[in-house]
């Protein structure tokens, strides 16, 4: 597939001592995109250091996000997976399980496609699997857990998490 160039346009740069280009493209597909370029080295360079300063804030939150979930994981494991597991007691088979899930809004697939990724899985293994960050905040109104640090945990993880989901596509 080929991009062709439709339009090249120049501005004048933020710093007013020069300018900087856009330029439009097109492919086969109908499908634009643009791009850049600054022809001011004085803008070019803010400009890479401003890429470096979130290059480096998103690798700190992805670290401190990994730490949080390194917490948060065992700490849910010896203080409330057992009460988690008792949750779903009444579930005898997988698709109560699933059911019991569904309404409590952690479990996003259909029936179908949660059979298919969980095959030879046990009711407990789904249960325990159910435990991620993503759900944390919701299992924690369920189970009616009253722990103020680990909630901020949580929640600060679900943050992070967004944050760096979000730097990716800059
Ligand atoms: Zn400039």
């Amino acid at each position: 597939m080929s991009w062709e160039e439709i339009s090249r346009r120049e501005y004048p740069c933020t710093c007013g001592k020069s300018t900087y280009t856009e330029i439009r493209e097109m492919d086969d597909w109908n499908r634009n995109r643009e791009h850049i370029i600054i022809n001011c080295p004085t803008c070019e360079e803010k400009e890479n250091i401003a890429k470096a300063e979130k290059e480096r804030k998103q690798a700190e939150n992805r670290e401190h996000l990994k730490e949080l979930v390194l917490e948060i994981k065992p700490y849910f494991e010896e203080h409330y997976m057992q009460k988690w597991l008792d949750y779903f007691v009444s579930a005898k088979h997988k698709k109560a399980a699933w059911m019991l899930a569904k309404e409590i809004n952690i479990e996003r697939q259909s029936l179908s496609s949660f059979y298919q990724s969980h095959k030879g899985l046990s009711v407990d293994d789904y249960v325990r699997s159910l435990a991620n960050p993503h759900n944390m905040l919701k299992i924690i109104e369920v189970l009616n857990i009253n722990d103020n640090s680990f909630i901020k945990k949580v929640e600060k993880a679900i943050d992070l998490n967004k944050s760096v989901y979000m730097l990716r596509f800059y």
